[in-house]
């Protein structure tokens, strides 16, 4: 860090303090150290968090100059006056989360361009701004067709859909980033104005609107910390109490929060809002919220979490599933979900000095978060699935395009993570290469690590200069060391092996005894001393218990806290879902710097399930299995993959023969080119709604005329073609057609077939229909789409 943006950083600390000091009765138990005092030095996060500074941020900047979220405001400041506007009202948290991501930047890595740039930015949000504080660009630009989502009145259709209350917290969070990375008060001026038109409105006896979606109340809560102003913490938790009983579980205002004891609804809003419980408890003392949010965590940690540290697992209502209910093809998993379980199970630690919260973070930064960006830094995923038939790609840009925005902001502060203090106690959380000063109070200590960290378990801690002999340094011993994968019996591991941590201190092994997850360490520390931890890397086979029905008869990989899958890049045939692979086989550990940007790969014994030439009959054949870990998966381009991998012989599918379907190049009256191979990738679905496998819909289509077509490779006499749709009702948008028929290419023409049996359509199974044989190049099936409701299609085969 340069010298000058060290003094800015603690003159901010200064006035931090010093009005923490008065105003600041209660806080968490435990202090996070900022990222601003943790250095990477290491070949894993270090690399990350430049290319997030290099690359993503300078790109969203960008993106969001492109996608017209700049423009937004300039119209709000009648600067631009085209009438127009972005897709969705909360367009203007991308920019403030750009500006956050930036600013924590600038706080690792100085760049006066940058600064400058961000400085008109907040120019052009001030001018924005409406002379009481008001900062919402879809209704101060008065467009001539409003928005439909923004409601006729100020914050009346926030607790649904304007999102004026989420444009806030971001706006909130951005401010006192950007005042931390600069000591510039531009921003934190505006975020303040617009925070007293908050408390001015908003309280017992004014208006009485909960957030529709969650943040303004961690974003608050930040607006307290930096200023003192106890206003501002007051109403973060008047925007916890006043939600709920008579909303709905989507937005959790279903009940009162602190009656809340299970997760449910929106993954992304449950986890902010249980962030700003956590920060109300820490601030406050209440032990009702404490209480609501350690049942609601023992639930996702019990039933609800994917072995990537994901949460929620249905993409109806971006929710969390039932009990056990972890699909793994069509995974949810959001990244901004993964991303918020970080900011939680953080705050949880803090609350609770425990370890296992850590063994969840770290689970989910390795794994979930990571596999959102490309390791390009300018693609993301906004699904993370555990499973694909290479229908999932990472995208440019979303009309959404919160995941973008939420991973350039988090991944400047992974560092934060890394230690932790309380009083005199020293925590070390992660572990990777790093230089660290920390102001304990008995004196500052600081120190390095030194680690090869995930892909090797020696750690060695260097304290270079102590100021404080006496300090306790408290160790994290992962779960994943002992006999948990995850806290809770929702995974095990195939085989536990008692596992010893040996730690010494200036090479002589030591005694020590473990708290909470923690190898406790006293002792009378000076200059120098280097203490050493060696994690058994062991790779493990995880399995889950019996009621997640989606990984039954199937393990995952892990090594150290990295979940691995297997992609079908690395693998014999192009697939993956023919292999097996026994719980007992040997697995052998390489790092390979060339792959991926240099991985630890695993390869093992295994067997592919695959057809005798020219038969249906299929035989398993011995393979070589090679598995990748998941973060890095999809950056070959599409790819068949899956983390649940079968030991069960019997769930491996081979890859079906070849077919006319299978051969013909396929188009379809639908956009998104990558579900096009859904009609003829041979993938037989349990039934209509069944939506783990590939399938392609037309949803929102309602109405309209649709088709598909399927070019052959050669010419074929044909008098058959089968279609099984696609039906997710009740809850999804896709019936049965209101009806098809199928036309064939006769002399450059469509021509329809005689067919000598009706076109039905029945639901879970395949629709067949016969008609007189024609020879022909090319066949095309239209599709008339129900008049309230869309439709959609597995599979479509010829013979
Ligand atoms: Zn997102």
């Amino acid at each position: 860090m340069h010298c000058s943006s060290v003094k800015r950083m603690l003159a901010g600390l200064a006035l931090f303090c010093a009005v923490g000091a008065t105003a600041q009765q209660r806080d968490y138990p435990i202090q996070p150290v900022a990222f601003t005092a943790v250095h990477f030095t290491d070949h894993f996060w270090g690399p990350k968090v430049n290319i997030n500074a290099d690359v993503t941020i300078p790109y969203l900047l960008e993106m969001c100059r492109e996608n017209g979220r700049i423009d937004n405001f300039l119209r709000a400041a009648k600067k631009l006056n085209d009438g127009k506007m972005t897709v969705y009202p909360f367009d203007d948290t991308d920019l403030f989360k750009a500006i956050e991501g930036a600013s924590y930047s600038l706080q690792v890595k100085k760049d006066p361009a940058l600064e400058k740039y961000l400085d008109s930015l907040i120019a052009i949000i001030g001018a924005a701004q409406e002379p009481d504080g008001y900062l919402y660009t879809f209704r101060t630009m008065n467009a001539p067709k409003p928005h439909e989502w923004i409601g006729k009145e100020r914050w009346k259709n926030d607790p649904m859909l304007s999102h004026e209350l989420y444009n806030a917290g971001h706006l909130f969070d951005a401010a006192v980033a950007h005042y931390q990375a600069t000591g510039k008060t531009a921003l934190l001026n505006i975020a303040l104005k617009y925070a007293d038109l908050l408390v001015a409105t908003f309280g017992p006896g004014k208006e009485q609107e909960y957030p529709g979606h969650q943040i303004v109340e961690t974003g608050l809560v930040k607006l307290y910390r930096v200023t003192g102003e106890k206003k501002y913490l007051d109403l973060a938790k008047f925007f916890l109490d006043v939600r709920g009983p008579n909303g709905d579980a989507y937005h959790q205002s279903n009940k009162k929060v602190v009656d809340q004891h299970v997760a449910e609804g929106h993954a992304v809003r449950a986890a902010y809002m249980y962030s700003g419980m956590a920060d109300i408890a820490a601030l406050t003392g209440d032990q009702r919220y404490l209480m609501a949010i350690d049942d609601i965590w023992k639930d996702v940690a019990e039933k609800k979490l994917y072995i990537t540290g994901g949460i929620g697992a249905t993409g109806n209502g971006e929710a969390f599933g039932g009990d056990y209910d972890l699909p793994n093809m069509s995974a949810y998993a959001e990244t901004c979900a993964s991303i918020a379980n970080v900011y939680w199970n953080n705050r949880m630690f803090l609350l609770h000095g425990d370890a296992k919260y850590i063994d969840v973070l770290e689970r989910t930064l390795y794994n979930g978060v990571l596999a959102g960006v490309s390791l390009s830094g300018n693609r993301f995923f906004y699904p993370n699935p555990l499973a694909s038939m290479g229908q999932h790609e990472r995208s440019a840009w979303f009309d959404c395009a919160c995941c973008i925005s939420s991973m350039s902001r988090f991944l400047p502060s992974v560092a934060g993570y890394v230690y932790a203090q309380d009083n005199n106690n020293l925590y070390i959380n992660l572990f990777a290469s790093n230089k660290a000063t920390l102001h304990l109070s008995n004196g500052s200590v600081s120190l390095h690590q030194q680690t090869e960290y995930p892909w090797q378990g020696r750690v060695a801690v260097t304290l270079d200069t102590v100021a404080n002999a006496g300090f306790t340094l408290r160790i994290r011993i992962p779960g994943w060391v002992k006999e948990q994968p995850v806290p809770g019996n929702l995974y095990r591991f195939a085989a536990v092996k008692e596992q010893q941590v040996p730690v010494t201190i200036n090479g002589h092994i030591v005694a020590y005894k473990e708290e909470k997850g923690y190898a406790v360490l006293q002792h009378n520390w000076k200059n120098g001393d280097v203490i050493t931890i060696d994690f058994p890397m062991q790779v493990q086979k995880v399995i889950a218990r019996d009621a997640v029905k989606a990984d039954a008869g199937r393990f995952a990989f892990q090594y150290g806290p990295v979940v691995y899958c297997l992609e079908s890049k690395d693998n014999a045939d192009s697939t993956v879902q023919n292999i097996t692979v026994d719980t007992a086989s040997a697995v052998q550990v390489q790092y390979v710097s060339n792959l991926l940007n240099g991985v630890t790969t695993l390869t093992t014994n295994g067997t592919a399930l695959t057809h005798i030439a020219g038969s249906e009959a299929a035989v398993a054949k011995p393979v070589t299995v090679t598995a990748i870990p998941y973060y890095a998966w999809c950056n070959r381009g599409a790819a068949d993959m899956e983390v649940w991998i079968p030991y069960r012989a019997s769930l491996a599918v081979a890859k079906p023969l070849p077919a006319i379907a299978s051969k013909s190049r396929v188009t379809v009256s639908l956009k998104n080119k990558r579900v096009w191979h859904a009609l003829n990738d041979q993938y037989v679905p349990a039934s209509s709604a069944d939506n783990s496998g590939l399938y392609l819909h037309f949803w929102p289509a309602k109405d309209t005329t649709e088709w598909a077509q399927y070019d052959f490779d050669k010419p074929y006499t044909i008098s058959q073609s089968k279609v099984y749709w696609y039906d997710d009702g009740p809850w999804g948008g896709c019936r049965l057609p209101a009806s098809w028929k199928l036309y064939y290419k006769k002399d450059g023409t469509w021509v329809p077939v005689s067919n000598t049996t009706p076109y039905n359509t029945q639901k879970d199974q395949y629709n067949a229909v016969q008609f007189q044989p024609v020879t022909t190049t090319a066949l095309r099936l239209e599709i008339q789409l129900p008049q309230n409701n869309s439709s959609g299609i597995h599979e479509w085969s010829v013979e």
